[in-house]
């Protein structure tokens, strides 16, 4: 029998570079080995949002780009983590079983509580419980996570041992599928591509959005004038050409380290070969964003397939639980 994926995304909005090679990849691959359940967090994100005003548009955007990207409804369950409330319930029933001194033992709870001691909020302490309660849920086999999400999901993993030793066996235990997700550095050249570190270009930009952020982007310091020869090792203009200008590589090293190519020019490129890498992208988005209602109905069926799945295991468990039907 296939087995069950189930992957948890925190509501980001419009998708950029990092994250199509990250998540984007990875959903794709996945969909076509396992059944696959992907569902946008948004009641995680409402653990450290302070100002929900853009939270429906990034749900909305975020899956815009999923299906632009090919992730199939056909083939993937694609729903809204509060479009199924009964995962609130089993949230509550799993909040019982799980010591309070391990959620706060949580690396992650320690340093946001160290970050913002100004908003630790129930909901943040019991985010493990929450995420736990997803794959549970819908009986998750596997879990994509990288080697930094490990822990928690041994934490999951620990919670539902802990229930299936009280109640019986009602859980399996998700095992950790370990991918890679390869890191993309942003333009800054010095941290992981992100929204917080605003140093992305989003995958759905147009030509002339991508050419005027990738114009932004830091080169080698220390080619200081268009005669220096450049260095191209240290550059991530560079790093990136080797994502998306692969046959042209070794001359715009060669013309870098000669001074054949100055930086200017060497973004243009850059900017031409990502705004033609998306292209497909970019039309299949447009086409799907001309049916204003077809993000809602693929979320609304995905929302009534994981019910189906939801209802049956919160039957089992309040069973379990020895709960008054
Ligand atoms: Fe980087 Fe290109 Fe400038 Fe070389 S020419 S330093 S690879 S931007």
């Amino acid at each position: 029998m296939t087995k069950r994926v189930f992957s948890g995304f925190r509501p980001t909005g419009r998708q950029h570079i990092g994250n199509y090679f990250g998540t984007i990849q990875n959903c794709l691959q996945l969909q076509e080995e396992y059944e696959s359940f992907y569902c946008v967090v948004d009641l995680h994100a409402l653990t450290t949002l302070e100002n929900t005003a853009t939270l429906k548009e990034d749900v909305h955007n975020m899956v815009l780009d999923w299906l632009a990207a090919g992730i199939d409804p056909e083939k993937s369950v694609i729903f809204v983590q509060s479009h199924v409330p009964e995962v609130t319930e089993l949230h509550m029933l799993m909040s019982m079983v799980t010591p309070l001194s391990w959620l706060l033992r949580v690396p992650t709870f320690k340093e946001k509580v160290r970050m913002h001691p100004e908003n630790v909020n129930y909901g943040l302490v019991g985010y493990p419980v929450l995420m736990t309660s997803d794959i549970a849920l819908y009986k998750g086999e596997v879990v994509p996570v990288g080697e930094d999400q490990l822990a928690h999901l041994e934490l999951a993993r620990e919670i539902l041992r802990r229930f299936n030793s009280m109640f019986g066996n009602v859980f399996p235990e998700p095992q950790a599928k370990l991918t890679e997700f390869p890191l993309i550095v942003g333009l800054n050249g010095a941290e992981k591509m992100s929204k917080s570190a605003d140093n992305y270009i989003e995958i759905a930009a147009s030509p002339e959005d991508i050419r005027k952020k990738i114009s932004t982007a830091f080169t080698d310091p220390a080619r200081k004038y268009r005669a220096d020869p450049g260095h191209p090792e240290v550059c991530n203009v560079f790093t990136l050409h080797k994502m998306f200008t692969v046959g042209r590589i070794a001359e715009i090293e060669r013309e870098c380290r000669n001074a054949g190519i100055g930086c200017t020019d060497c973004k243009k490129l850059l900017a031409e070969s990502v705004s033609d890498y998306f292209a497909p992208f970019r039309e299949r988005r447009l086409e799907l964003q001309a049916r204003p209602e077809y993000v809602r109905e693929v979320v609304q069926d995905g929302a009534a397939r994981a019910s189906r799945v939801a209802r049956e295991t919160l039957r089992e468990v309040k069973a379990a639980m020895n709960l008054l039907p």
